[in-house]
């Protein structure tokens, strides 16, 4: 029996404009190999991926399925669902031919064993490839489209939403699982700790990468931001802007960061930052003896063997406390430095804002100078005059928008740190440092400054 891999693709542009599915390519050919007493060994599906590149992940798991000649046959529906283009189609030909093995359309009839058959193929394959750029041409304009009626242009729903009226509305069911898992994250600040509440929460299985994906995913914040366009206000927000803020500075931190809860954890990965070079300090641990185990940090160029003059190590501890001295102090002064920014701006604001009514002002004035010289009527008279009157309404008290809070500040500030932190696990001590430091910089000459959040 002849051992079939079916290989199944359609890319998004082709699911938006043409409807295309997945099920549809799948049906067609489990339908041939049953007819033809194939023995299907695998399938093959790329869903969300464009022919123009080889750059598909089960392409390539097929290419090297048929290099270990574990295939006989790779089944498709149409030439264009593995190329589009001619030179990629050799590619993938030099292949299959290597390990003899064959391909077959199930819609469309080829024979490359002859000069006209492969001549057919050629022009088949350029036909794609030209369609392939019109597609992409076209597909800018329907997705423009879509995107500005706030329509739903993809067939994968996140997770806390649903689709109505071809519109994304809030999942009310669902919406707590999204909830809980920024919630939570922001607690514990890691991925893996959260797999297990979140699965507990829902009765669902959410993966690692699910979880992350979601915690990344702007959507939850009424943003469209994917494929080169934006769209702000797409879907009703689940999440509040600030919190996504805060979740993705913690995010990029830890990205950085060697992530173990053991003893070998690092409190500030991701924080410390070079002052000779910029670049990120890398953690490194020692075990001493079996319970003791020395933390340090150093310039990541140490490791890459790139020049940098830093050259010493930071011993964790040393960061550890001058940071516990210097907190307070040092975010006093930032406290006081926000706040004289804060006056500023708000003086700034009252005085634009007098400038605009005293101008207002003056146009009515003039307006009404106008009508009682008869060089205006009554009806353009009462307009203008309800145009600027509504202007002069709209002018409200104080946007305290770009004014930052100090409030949190303060409540550290009233606190006794040293005696909260003795009192913290490592991964506390960690959150807590997150949440208020944005980076901390370190010279050769062990000084450190604090940059505040
Ligand atoms: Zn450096």
């Amino acid at each position: 029996m002849l051992r079939v891999a079916l290989y199944i693709r359609v890319s998004t542009e082709e699911q938006v404009l043409n409807g295309d599915s997945i099920r549809t390519q799948i049906e067609a050919l489990e339908q041939y190999s049953k007819e033809n007493d194939f023995d299907i060994v695998g399938k093959y599906i790329d869903e969300g991926f464009s022919a123009t590149n080889l750059k598909r992940p089960n392409l390539q798991r097929l290419l090297k399925d048929v290099e270990k000649d574990k295939v006989d046959l790779v089944l498709l529906t149409k030439i264009d669902r593995l190329s589009r283009g001619v030179k990629n189609y050799y590619k993938i030909m030099e292949t299959l031919e290597k390990h003899k093995c064959d391909w077959k359309t199930i819609l469309e009839n080829y024979d490359s064993s002859t000069a006209a058959g492969r001549l057919h193929i050629n022009i088949m394959l350029s036909v794609a490839e030209n369609e392939a750029a019109q597609t992409s041409e076209r597909i800018k304009f329907v997705f423009q489209d879509k995107l500005q009626r706030k329509e739903v242009v993809s067939g994968t729903i996140p997770t806390g939403y649903k689709i109505e009226n071809k519109h994304l509305v809030i999942d009310k069911e669902k919406e707590y699982i999204v909830k809980s898992i920024f919630d939570e994250y922001e607690k514990l600040c890691s991925v893996r700790s959260l797999i297990d509440i979140i699965n507990n929460l829902c009765g669902e299985l959410y993966s690692y990468n699910k979880i992350k994906n979601i915690l990344k995913n702007e959507l939850y914040i009424g943003i469209y931001n994917k494929r080169g366009f934006y769209v702000e206000d797409y879907c009703e927000p689940i999440i509040s802007k600030e919190q996504f803020q805060r979740i993705q500075r913690i995010l990029e931190k830890n990205k950085k960061s060697t992530h173990n809860k053991n003893r070998n954890y690092h409190i500030f990965s991701g924080l410390l930052k070079c002052k000779e070079c910029g670049r990120t300090l890398k953690g490194n641990s020692k075990n001493i003896n079996d319970k003791r185990v020395y933390l340090s940090y150093r310039c990541s160029t140490f490791y890459l063997n790139k020049n940098c003059i830093h050259s010493v190590t930071h011993n964790e501890k040393h960061i550890e406390n001058y940071l516990l001295t210097n907190l307070k102090p040092q975010l006093h002064k930032h406290m006081l430095k926000l706040e004289s920014q804060n006056e500023k701006i708000r003086q700034m604001k009252r005085f634009s804002k007098k400038d605009e009514k005293k101008n207002i002002m003056k146009k009515l004035d003039k307006i009404k100078d106008l009508y009682l010289e008869d060089l205006i009527n009554k009806e353009t008279y009462r307009k203008d005059y309800e145009k600027l009157q509504s202007q002069l309404d709209n002018i409200t008290e104080e946007q305290e928008s770009q004014i930052i809070d100090t409030s949190h500040i303060k409540k550290f500030l009233d606190i006794d740190i040293n005696e909260m932190y003795s009192n913290l696990s490592k991964v506390e001590r960690r959150r807590f440092w997150l949440s208020i430091i944005d980076y901390i910089e370190i010279d050769n000459n062990k000084n450190i400054t604090i940059n505040f959040i």
